[in-house]
């Protein structure tokens, strides 16, 4: 047995930080991806036609997933973000969200969604415990919106940013894909429409986790691409990088702030050395990295009938294999098979 497995399996006597790997990591921030459905098709991410999506009976019910993360819980983890596929598709996600708030100690709560149909939940996720959201929006143009979404939502994801900033799941942070020759022209008016209505906005290099596998390398906007572009119209003022953490934005202040914007170079200025992440897909795989080319099948041990103790076993196991970094930039890289929106963005 190896340190961190007889670390986990020590039962009340685990210590904070449990879920550490090789290199000293310790991972705080689980995701969790709560259905691998979308009501939207970004092209970046999924094939207009959609996916073979999870049958039912593969998925993690409630009470599968809140036994799950509570064990993470334990484990050290002081984040849960639900993500996806879409979040909000799932129809007991405010039931989920609030059997997670009465975990002891309680994790603090945040949801990456497209915010289509948000409108209607935010009250009742704030309600349920939810601390904050994630708005994925690419563009504030409904046309290239359409375009790149195929489908015609702006208005929708407009409300659903507006109700969640009422009902409190602030700071409201808006995250945005560039892409090439799509909304790359785009990107400072996306900034003024976000500074308008005070939403912290965040600019995301593209990945290779798309469905087709249509990445490529040459064509990317890179982080300093989109701080050149930003520059034409703004005064940017790089925030020190103890504002930084393990998030993974640079934040620069806007005009002399006090509003931000962040850019986030997860291709050409990983950061993965300071990673705190660990994930668990909607079928209950737990998995170290996004670019992991394994999991462990947390979901047969449930259904198997483990204890808490064996399944904090084989998370803590997992998590001793994560490499240092995921190594796009590498030759030997290989894409993972499930797409992003299998794993949990
Ligand atoms: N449907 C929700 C949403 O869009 O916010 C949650 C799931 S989505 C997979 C999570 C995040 O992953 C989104 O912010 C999305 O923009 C991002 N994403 C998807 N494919 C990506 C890619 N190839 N490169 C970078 N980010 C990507
Ligand atoms: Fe759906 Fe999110 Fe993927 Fe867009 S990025 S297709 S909203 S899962």
């Amino acid at each position: 047995m190896t340190e961190v497995e007889s670390i986990a399996v020590s039962g009340t006597s685990r210590p904070e930080g449990a879920l550490i790997d090789r290199y000293g990591r310790v991972a705080r921030d689980l995701r969790v991806s709560v259905t691998d459905r979308c009501n939207l098709r970004c092209t970046y991410c999924m094939p207009a036609e959609g996916l073979p999506w999870m049958a039912k009976p593969e998925m993690l019910d409630d009470d599968e997933m809140v036994r799950l993360i509570g064990i993470f819980v334990e484990l050290g983890v002081r984040q849960v973000r639900f993500t996806g596929g879409e979040p909000l598709l799932r129809r007991s996600l405010v039931d989920v969200v609030r059997r997670v708030g009465e975990l002891t100690p309680r994790p603090q709560m945040a949801l990456t969604t497209n915010a289509v149909g948000l409108d209607r939940l935010a009250g009742r996720l704030a309600d349920a415990g939810m601390n904050r959201v994630n708005v994925s929006l690419d563009t504030q143009d409904a046309e290239t919106f359409k375009k790149l979404t195929l489908r015609d939502r702006f208005a929708d994801v407009e409300k659903g940013l507006a109700a969640a900033a009422a009902a409190g799941l602030t700071p409201v942070k808006v995250n945005s894909v560039v892409m090439p020759g799509v909304n790359e022209d785009g990107i400072a008016d996306l900034l003024q429409w976000c500074l308008d209505r005070d939403y912290e906005l965040r600019f995301i290099e593209q990945m290779p986790l798309d469905a087709q596998h249509a990445w490529e390398r040459s064509e990317m906007i890179t982080a300093d691409d989109i701080h050149a572009r930003l520059g034409e119209r703004f005064t940017l003022t790089p925030m020190p990088d103890s504002a930084r953490g393990s998030a993974p934005a640079e934040r620069f202040l806007v005009n002399g702030g006090p509003q931000t914007v962040g850019i986030i170079a997860s291709v050409t200025r990983p950061f993965c050395g300071a990673c705190d992440r660990v994930r668990l897909t909607a079928d209950g795989q737990v998995r170290n990295c996004l670019f992991s080319r394994r999991e462990e099948d947390l979901r047969a041990l449930l259904r198997g009938g483990a204890s808490d103790e064996d399944i904090a076993a084989a998370i803590t196991g997992e998590m001793a294999r994560k490499r240092a970094g995921h190594g796009i930039d590498d030759l030997s890289f290989v894409q993972p098979d499930r797409p992003m929106s299998a794993i949990g963005g």
